[in-house]
């Protein structure tokens, strides 16, 4: 159907672990869907459903997306994402339709990690979609999280944004995105762990991070995966010239932490 081609359910790998950072994140989702979904006894007995969701905001490249793919992985969850402004104008005079299928694949593929990316494009008071337009996206996806009965019972839906003062109150009202939690950009353990990440699988020499942890305080989670990238791409290219192999080298992380810009700017 049209609504197909605009996701796909995934099955992922990621866990939590390759997240870097995130602690009081990480213990959210612990409370709210992990430890419920491990012990239905306990959960019962305390009466939680296994459902729910969750708003996440922050700035951009900050591990939202990643965070909510890691979490559909440690459920053992399917995975659908979609980036809600891309589809809102394809979606003219069809989205209860498309909405209604997205959630029913979710539904169907339950336990399901429902991920929706760019919420705050419901709000936007002007965007080409005419206002009446939006106003019945928007109560097609209020009735869509509210379910009847127990339809989404194993069905999580995460919503993310960078302009949560956009995103309208109504979606956070109890039952539906009614937990909110702030992904912020990566403190000096987090920016660590991720470089730590990046560099992983990787031919690497013995390296010092701890310089690189102080250089990139203004860096997001996907600007020190940028950063990863080249100084590989230097470490290639030599190798590539010489025919041997060439071991990522401190030279090679510090020339690109000194060419990578940071992409948050004042958030
Ligand atoms: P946007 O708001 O633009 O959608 P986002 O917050 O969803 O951004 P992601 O798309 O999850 O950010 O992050 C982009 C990339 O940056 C990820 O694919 C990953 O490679 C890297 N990254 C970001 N945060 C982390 C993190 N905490 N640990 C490891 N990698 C990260």
């Amino acid at each position: 159907s049209e609504a197909d081609r605009v996701f796909d359910v995934e099955r992922v790998t990621a866990r939590l672990a390759d997240v870097g950072g995130m602690q009081d994140v990480k213990k959210r989702l612990e409370m709210a869907f992990l430890g419920p979904m491990r012990n239905t006894k306990l959960r019962k007995l305390f009466g939680k459903s296994l459902r729910g969701g969750m708003l996440l905001y922050g700035p951009p490249g900050c591990g939202k997306t990643f965070l909510a793919r890691a979490l559909a992985g440690e459920l053992g969850a399917s995975f659908i994402s979609l980036a809600v402004s891309d589809v809102l104008e394809m979606w003219i005079g069809s989205s209860e339709r498309n909405l209604h299928e997205l959630f029913e694949a979710a539904r169907r593929n339950a336990p399901c990690v429902l991920f929706l990316d760019e919420i705050d494009a419901l709000g936007h008071k002007r965007s080409s979609m005419g206002s009446s337009a939006m106003r019945t996206v928007g109560n097609q996806l209020l009735a869509e999280l509210d379910g009847v009965d127990s339809v989404n019972e194993g069905v999580f839906v995460l919503g993310a944004t960078n302009a949560p003062w956009d995103v309208d109150a109504a979606l956070r009202r109890p039952g539906r995105l009614d937990r909110t939690v702030f992904v912020a950009p990566p403190d000096a353990p987090a920016r660590e762990a991720i470089l730590r990440y990046h560099l992983r699988d990787r031919p690497i020499a013995a390296v010092r991070l701890d310089p690189l942890v102080r250089g990139t305080a203004d860096l997001s989670g996907a600007d020190l995966a940028h950063l990863c990238e080249t100084a590989a791409e230097y470490a290639l290219h030599d190798s590539l010239t010489s025919g041997d192999v060439r071991m990522i080298e401190q030279r090679d992380l510090e020339a690109a932490m000194a060419e990578t810009k940071p992409s948050i700017g004042p958030w």
